[in-house]
């Protein structure tokens, strides 16, 4: 498989065409001058379209006919991770001077969302890899931490980000892993619960709270190497859904990490993790538009093709007014996603955008699953077609990074800190 790395260009985002002025020189009456119009927000740049063309084309051919087998196994195939990295995808906005393919925030949205389309639970190793892992230390690390990692990130290591533990969970900063200094390393302890790729992660990136009197102040972020003595990643969780996707428990007893693996400031943790967690759900927004839409495509050719009362059952109108809701639905959490996207690409606001998305797309998700079931009747109901396994998928978009409650909550603080100014 040639990689795709070398057809892309670096951070090509040349969206705007045209946009309308105002003039007021020769009239008080409000005139609009036509010089440039912004695109539709569906609108990609030649870079994002091709990387969607072929990762949507990779997903169809290569991971399509194992995700059974996977799913069974409870495993990514080797075979799937290393396309994965060969074709740029875990390093998809990495610096290509580290060995990544240089694209945009929105190409990694386009990838996660077209693998999605297909299995979301490889949709999810690229997701956190990218919009977490890459882009922290992206954004944080020393030149050392950036060409011994991004290097290794982009080429064959897997990572995972691990934040939650058994007794903190939405009430994250409250970890109670510690980091104990001593001498120039730091000593940690404690347990990390359901990280997400931990069962293939070569490297970790782990908040520990080294200064436990300042409180969440203390919080620190450390990168962590799998083969640190007294480190342990047990063994998966048995899950409902995305069930290829290892999602693991961590232990901590006695790890000694060296201080020039602090990534950012110390005691900074807390701030890090609640700030690209944002930038996090906008791509759990993108996989559950693309579980969504991978059911929709997989239903609808059969809703064409069985007939009852001697006519195909899409012909029904009662049946046509569900299928275009959800797709106007899907459309509408499309939008919102794309949106957050392009925010985060011009640095403006975009943590309420971003829980918009990541909130409405997890609920369009569970309810388009739901009516694909519908639709196919009693085979949708079976393992021998894809919905139920999407169906099954599609639940996990409430729950990780900041569960249905607590995006909500996100979207009323920024109401109410709008309305009060
Ligand atoms: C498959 C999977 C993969 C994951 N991957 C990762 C990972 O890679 N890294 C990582 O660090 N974590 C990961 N997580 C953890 C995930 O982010 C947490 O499960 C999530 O934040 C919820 O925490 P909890 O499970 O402890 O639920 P709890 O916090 O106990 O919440 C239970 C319920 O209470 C509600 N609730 C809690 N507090 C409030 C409040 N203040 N207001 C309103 N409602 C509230 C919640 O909305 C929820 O409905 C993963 C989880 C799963 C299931």
């Amino acid at each position: 498989m040639q990689s795709l790395k070398h057809l892309l260009k670096p951070q090509n985002v040349s969206t705007v065409t045209k946009t309308w002025t105002r003039s007021f020189l020769t009239t008080s009456k409000l005139q609009c001058e036509a010089t440039t119009t912004p695109p539709p927000l569906t609108q990609l740049t030649e870079d994002e379209m091709m990387m969607k063309e072929t990762v949507a084309r990779l997903a169809k051919e290569q991971i399509g006919p194992v995700v059974r087998e996977m799913e069974a196994e409870h495993k990514i195939k080797p075979e799937i991770v290393d396309m994965l990295f060969e074709n740029g995808l875990m390093g998809v906005e990495v610096p290509i001077e580290y060995g990544g393919s240089g694209c945009s925030f929105m190409t990694t949205i386009q990838v996660v969302e077209e693998l999605s389309k297909v299995d979301p639970a490889v949709a999810i190793l690229v997701d956190l890899q990218n919009t977490l892992i890459n882009n922290v230390i992206i954004k944080l690390g020393t030149k050392e931490q950036k060409e011994k990692y991004l290097t290794r990130l982009s080429k064959d290591t897997v990572s995972s980000f691990a934040l939650t533990e058994p007794s903190s969970g939405t009430d994250a900063f409250s970890l109670k892993t510690t980091a104990k200094k001593d001498g120039d390393h730091y000593i940690l302890n404690g347990s990390k619960m359901w990280i997400s790729n931990s069962d293939i992660a070569g490297v970790f990136l782990v908040m520990a709270n080294a200064n436990p009197s300042a409180g969440y102040k203390g919080i620190t972020c450390f990168i962590v190497e799998r083969d640190s003595p007294g480190f342990t990643v047990n063994k998966p969780e048995n899950k409902l859904g995305i069930c290829a996707s290892g999602t693991c428990m961590l232990t901590f007893e006695n790890v000694r990490v060296h201080e020039s693996q602090i990534l950012g400031e110390f005691g900074h943790g807390y701030k890090y993790a609640a700030g690209f967690l944002n930038e996090g759900r906008i791509g759990i927004a993108a996989q559950m538009i693309g579980c969504a839409q991978g059911c929709f495509d997989a239903t609808i050719p059969y809703t064409l093709e069985r007939q009852q009362f001697g006519k195909p059952i899409f012909s029904f109108q009662s049946m046509q007014h569900q299928i275009a809701i959800v797709q106007t639905q899907i459309e509408a959490a499309r939008l919102l996603t794309y949106n957050a996207a392009r925010l985060v690409e011009q640095g403006k606001p975009f943590a309420k955008e971003a829980a918009m998305a990541k909130y409405f797309a997890a609920e369009v998700a569970q309810m388009a699953t739901i009516k694909c079931i519908d639709w196919m009747g009693g085979v949708g109901f079976t393992k021998d077609f894809p919905q139920e396994k999407f169906f099954r998928d599609a639940k996990i978009g409430s729950i990780y990074e900041g569960t249905y409650n607590i995006q909500l909550t996100t979207i009323a603080k920024h109401i109410e800190k709008e309305y009060k100014n």
